[in-house]
């Protein structure tokens, strides 16, 4: 693996075989989770494919040529074209070796393949998700001298890091921005010396023998599991949702309301994050439409009234959405009155759904105690019906779901664990 700056590009790259050049920048967490998977794959690529990095802050003249608008992003090349693709953000593993797998003969990969040695690795405990939940159960953990390891399928820090704005967390007297409150959490807990295995694949868990497996070849051994893996947005479920999810159609606002400056937005839903999140979305968008199935929001009260007095927001009350569909730059949502049977079609830029969440158990669904929602069952020590598995936040049956209540969680198990383990 070799470092190289721009000038170097032309030889090192163009004028080579088969490259995957990593831009990273400091201060950058997706480009640290990125480092140790991209070294350790440089091990067993690396006679055949060249692995070389470059500092994009220090390199800006090239990132800008090559289209490089975030870090850490990876490129593929074979003989000076580039080939394959950009891999940017919270960057998996199965994806960088799909990537490469692409650049070689089936046969060579076949042989690489075999080299591919299954590492086993044991702790006291594993956190399966790096919310706010699972950090803080982490931080107390660490601060036990318990030997843990945090996994997560994505980047540290949840829901709350691409919450653009958290104003009810204690301790802060200005309301903050949730990527800095997240990546607090997270710098206080990795600090601490917990372990991070984050952007991974997680093959399979067994509860019962406290197994995980991440990208196919690495088994994490543990005495307890605490799951802590929150939720997911729930899909309306109308046609067109799906196909234009990521295309017009967005599930966080902080992520997506910057690009509609002067634009047309329409959120359905009616509870606090769709009332929260529309009042942050008209920053930028000229108008927006909230489309809510009840007479009236089920949002706080201090949320709605700023919702009533924001001029540039309409409500249509009692209505659903039908179908979405693509007009060019425009999305159509057509939506119908639920009394009336009335329909009509909404023209705007984007559409924002925040309809309710739903507990991520897909990898264990079948071996806990469950409400009939489907969120997990936990006694007073967050204990779940699986000896020595703890579930914590917003993944379990309770009334309240925040990021307080997801800390005190945490907070318990990690407590009850280490007495347990003491
Ligand atoms: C738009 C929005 C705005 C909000 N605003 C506020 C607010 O202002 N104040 C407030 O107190 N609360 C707010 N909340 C609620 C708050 O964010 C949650 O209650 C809190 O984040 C729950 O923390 P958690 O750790 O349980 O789960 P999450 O924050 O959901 O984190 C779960 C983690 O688990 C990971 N994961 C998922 N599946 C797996 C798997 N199979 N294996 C491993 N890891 C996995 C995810 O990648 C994620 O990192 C908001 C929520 C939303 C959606």
């Amino acid at each position: 693996m070799k470092t190289i700056n721009s000038s170097e590009f032309e030889a090192e790259v163009l004028q080579s075989g088969k490259v995957v050049l990593d831009f990273y920048s400091t201060e950058c967490p997706p480009c640290e989770a990125l480092a140790s998977k991209f070294e350790d794959l440089s091990l067993l690529y690396g006679n055949d494919v060249k692995f070389l990095k470059i500092f994009r802050q220090g390199n800006r003249e090239l990132a800008d040529k090559l289209g490089v608008k975030s870090s850490p992003t990876l490129l593929f090349f074979d003989n000076g074209k580039e080939v394959g693709e950009r891999l940017t953000g919270g960057v998996k593993r199965i994806d960088i070796i799909r990537n490469l797998d692409n650049l070689l003969p089936a046969e060579k990969v076949k042989s690489i393949k075999s080299q591919i040695k299954h590492s086993v690795s044991e702790f006291d405990v594993i956190i399966l998700g790096a919310g706010p939940g699972g950090l803080t159960a982490g931080l107390y953990l660490c601060q036990s001298k318990v030997n843990t390891v945090l996994i997560d399928i994505a980047l540290p820090g949840g829901h709350v890091s691409t919450t653009h704005e958290v104003s009810n967390y204690p301790g802060f007297i200005e309301p903050q921005a949730g990527y800095m409150l997240s990546h607090n959490m997270s710098e206080q807990t990795k600090l601490c010396g917990t372990i991070y295995k984050v952007a991974v694949d997680i093959t399979r868990v067994d509860l019962e023998k406290k197994e995980v497996i991440i990208d196919e070849y690495e088994t994490v051994k543990a005495k307890k599991i605490i799951i802590a893996t929150g939720t997911t947005p729930n899909l309306t479920g109308a046609p067109g949702e799906k196909e234009l999810k990521g295309k017009g159609i967005s599930y966080c606002a902080t992520c997506d309301a910057k690009y509609f400056d002067g634009k047309e937005a329409v959120v359905i839903g009616g509870g606090n994050s769709a009332v929260e999140e529309s009042e942050y979305i008209t920053r930028f968008a000229s108008k927006l439409t909230i489309v809510h199935q009840f007479d009236k929001f089920t949002a706080n009260k201090q949320a709605q009234d700023k919702v009533f007095n924001n001029p540039k927001i309409n409500i249509l009350f009692e209505n659903e959405p039908r179908s979405f569909t693509r007009d060019g730059d425009k999305i159509i949502t057509e939506i119908e009155n639920v009394k009336t049977k009335v329909k009509q079609k909404l023209l705007s830029d984007g559409v924002f759904i925040f309809i309710g969440m739903k507990p991520n158990i897909d990898l264990f669904r079948d071996k806990l105690e469950l409400d009939k929602w489907g969120y997990i069952k936990t006694n007073e020590d967050m204990k779940t019906s699986v000896d020595g598995v703890f579930a914590v936040g917003d993944v379990i049956s309770k009334k309240y779901r925040q990021i307080t209540t997801a800390v005190a969680d945490g907070t318990i198990a990690a407590m009850a664990i280490a007495k347990e383990l003491d």
